[in-house]
């Protein structure tokens, strides 16, 4: 990355910058982690290059079984080069079993499989600690139209279709994880963002062990120690999997 190059935005875990090109941004993955709204700071080693990579691997694939994404490349092991976007303020998240929130807001036993894919859209909002939205509070917010929000939700549930079966081959079970979503130049709603340990709750399926087996950012979030080799892990197991289907 050029340290010419104009910064546009700078998050928890990535800057995105602008390029030659004004309908491609560079986005830069950390190593911070934050939790809890931020209100837990911490550093992943290797964290970024992980995620960069992880996500990228991911966002081609899932583009091959014609998910519309931002990822255009990775140039380099922090960097992926994406379709600029204007992206929509609202975090989808979809659920295959239960975890974190869902059990502290209902109840439900971490660990218990739901009965069918839960999504959820909440307000991508730091100061309001990004909070649950109902249909009706989507409807008043009106942040896109209904029609929006239900082609939001087949994404959702087409993606996680499709990476329920990539993280099983994997041995890997995907319990919960959450999207962006954005609009390219002509309008389009596309996937953006990352899909990552840091934005996926990935259990380690040849781990019976409820701790052990956490391959993901609650090893942060819980203190749970060894994260770098649970990011480690995930990487070693998208890649293989990846170069297998390639060769397959
Ligand atoms: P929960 O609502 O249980 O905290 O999170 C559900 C899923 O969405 C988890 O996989 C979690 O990692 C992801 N998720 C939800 N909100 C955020 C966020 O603001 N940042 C990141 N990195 N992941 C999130």
């Amino acid at each position: 990355m050029s340290t010419s190059a104009q910064k546009l935005y700078e998050g928890k875990a990535k800057i995105v910058y602008a390029t030659e090109k004004e309908q491609e941004y560079l986005t830069y993955f950390k190593d911070d982690a934050t939790a809890f709204n931020a209100q837990k700071k911490g550093t992943i080693v290797g964290k970024g290059e992980i995620n960069c990579t992880v996500s990228s691997a991911l966002l081609k694939w899932l583009e091959s079984k014609g998910i519309p994404t931002h990822f255009i490349d990775q140039p380099s092991s922090r960097e992926m080069l994406v379709k600029a976007v204007k992206i929509i303020p609202l975090e989808v998240v979809v659920r295959n079993i239960a975890a974190g929130s869902l059990c502290k807001q209902t109840g439900l036993n971490q660990g218990e499989k739901l009965p069918f894919p839960l999504v959820e859209f909440y307000l991508k909002n730091d100061e309001l600690g990004d909070p649950l939205l109902t249909c009706d509070r989507l409807s008043i917010l009106n942040i896109i139209p209904s029609e929006q929000i239900e082609q939001l939700k087949q994404y959702a549930l087409q993606i996680n279709q499709h990476l329920q079966e990539f993280f099983q081959s994997c041995q890997i079970t995907l319990v919960d994880f959450k999207l962006e979503f954005g609009f390219d130049s002509e309008n389009n709603i596309i996937l953006a963002d990352e899909i990552s340990p840091d934005t996926c709750r990935l259990w380690d399926e040849l781990e019976q062990d409820k701790q052990k087996r956490v391959l993901d950012k609650d090893r942060f979030r819980q203190d749970l120690g060894k994260i770098e080799s649970a990011y480690q892990e995930v990487q070693q197991r998208v890649l293989t999997q990846i170069e297998k289907l390639k060769n397959s």
